[in-house]
């Protein structure tokens, strides 16, 4: 994204005055444009990122912040009745109104930017150079899904009617942007919003709810909550009067959930074991610190991340290549994000089963490219690591880790290496370095991921530019991906107005 270029220091806005200057969409529909991201290297902005992270790392800060109300399972009915009746009023406004609701969100969260990094440092452990773009992100849902609402309003012979409750459950590992990006949306739409937040991110998530209900989003519309114990949640994403449930997290959550009540309407986004290919026509210092970046960005714990390079032909083979990996990965700066260089932070939890096997095992015909070490005795802070050697089919190649371990294999040409991509059962990202258009195109016609990306690293989609969703076991009725065009009509059904005659 764009960066900023000039100082960060927020000023306390004025939600009245912000209020105000709603716009009034007489000379059109308000263009959209990218949040810019911080420029870290102005001196002022360093200034503020350390003010930020000191903040975050005072003792009972975090817990200061409001947290979601807790509700035990009798609560449900009465939660879901109450968001229901009042979603009937939020629906009948037009969609300027609501549209001027998330402007005014959009503006509250770019006054709070250092707010809100403190609070995904202090709950999970996030770099500024992370979640930065974090807010960016949820800065841009916000007047994107504003914009695209008005300009569906103009959509002549067809009907839309909202959902009425649309249950979000977003992950921790973008604990601002994608909590609030289908929140947004579902309130864009007209729907009324119950929003239970991943365990380890309540207050990301309630600084996000914070901003929509100061920019007018009605109290009864929208309900930040979390269920005491398990019987709860369960009543509460089973519960047929909830529409529609939206879950970013693994596949074994969708899974979960939907053998609670088969019936359920889900969108959701899961999980990942995404590949990126170079070639040897690539510009391979350009390949290996995309390649790096995108496997050990928030340490390796995005769906998007890259698990696997597959490395076609003499790349493989290069000396070269490697001691550029090598060189790549040992320049990253492992640390708490007090620590304002640090370039790979944290793991949120504990390694998981496969991560811990991923970090400690090696399988058959594997090797240490560089082995990965844990830091300090939290068990969390890791120094990442490469695997070669990688063979077809094997645990490494089919499993999504979600941790700092990126695994080579070697493709003998492109078809190959396709194939090897394609061999997984998820389809979220994937990559191709080539400078070589015909490989592009062929890589392009047979990729099977949601997002291809050609020369560039594979994390960090961009809303509008980069709408972001995966093929295949990567997504459950999914039919439009996030930051996308189509996205805000997923919360209701479209009817030709001829239907209704
Ligand atoms: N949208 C993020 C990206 O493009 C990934 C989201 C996720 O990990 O679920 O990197």
């Amino acid at each position: 994204a764009p960066q900023h270029t000039q100082d960060r220091r927020e000023e306390d806005l004025d939600i009245a005055e912000a209020a105000a200057a709603a716009p009034d969409y007489a000379d059109g529909i308000p263009e959209f444009t990218n949040e810019p991201d911080t420029d870290p290297s102005l001196p002022a902005n360093q200034a503020w990122a350390r003010e930020a992270m000191e903040r975050a790392a005072q003792p009972g800060w975090l817990e200061a912040q409001p947290v979601p109300e807790q509700i035990s399972a009798d609560d449900v009915d009465g939660l879901i009745a109450g968001a229901r009746a009042a979603a009937a009023e939020w629906a009948a406004r037009p969609a300027a109104e609501r549209a001027a609701v998330l402007y005014r969100t959009a503006d509250i969260l770019a006054s709070r930017r250092g707010h809100l990094v403190s609070i995904a440092a202090a709950e999970v452990g996030k770099s500024v150079a992370q979640s930065d773009p974090e807010v960016s992100e949820a800065i841009d849902f916000a007047r994107y899904y504003a914009h695209r609402a008005l300009e569906l309003e103009q959509v002549e012979h067809a009907e839309f009617t909202p959902d009425r409750l649309v249950l979000v459950t977003p992950p921790w590992n973008f604990p601002l942007a994608i909590p609030a990006g289908s929140t947004f949306a579902a309130l864009a739409a007209g729907a009324a919003v119950v929003h239970k937040p991943s365990k380890p991110t309540p207050h990301c998530s309630m600084a996000i709810l914070e901003a929509l209900w100061e920019a007018g989003v009605p109290r009864e519309v929208l309900h930040g909550v979390y269920p005491d114990e398990r019987q709860a949640g369960k009543k509460l994403v089973s519960h047929p009067d909830v529409d529609r449930v939206i879950l970013t997290g693994a596949s074994e959550t969708a899974a979960m959930f939907r053998s609670w009540r088969p019936e359920m309407q889900i969108n959701a986004e899961t999980s990942g074991k995404n590949a990126l290919v170079i070639t040897p026509s690539a510009d391979r210092d350009l390949a290996v610190e995309d390649l790096v970046n995108s496997a050990f960005g928030h340490a390796g714990q995005k769906c998007s991340a890259a698990s696997l390079g597959i490395l076609v032909g003499s790349v493989y083979d290069s000396e070269r290549f490697r001691r550029q990996l090598v060189d790549a990965a040992s320049s990253l700066v492992i640390d708490w994000p007090t620590n304002l260089s640090a370039t790979v932070g944290p793991l949120t939890e504990l390694p998981s089963d496969k991560l811990q096997r991923a970090l400690t095992t090696l399988e058959e015909g594997e090797s240490w490219l560089v082995e990965p070490q844990p830091l300090d005795d939290t068990g969390k802070l890791w120094c990442p690591g490469i695997k070669e050697g990688v063979k077809p089919g094997s645990f490494f190649h089919m499993t999504e880790v979600f941790g700092p371990v990126l695994g080579l294999m070697k493709a003998k040409d492109l078809d190959e290496a396709i194939e090897l991509q394609n061999a997984v059962d998820f389809g979220l990202t994937g990559g191709i370095h080539s400078l070589e258009p015909k490989e592009v195109r062929t890589w392009l016609e047979r990729v099977e991921a949601g997002n291809a990306y050609v020369n560039r690293g594979i994390t960090g989609a961009i809303v509008q530019r980069q709408s972001f969703g995966g093929w295949k076991q990567s997504s459950v009725g999914l039919g439009s991906k996030a930051g996308g065009p189509n996205y805000v009509m997923l919360f209701g059904q479209w009817a030709d107005a001829a239907d209704a005659t």
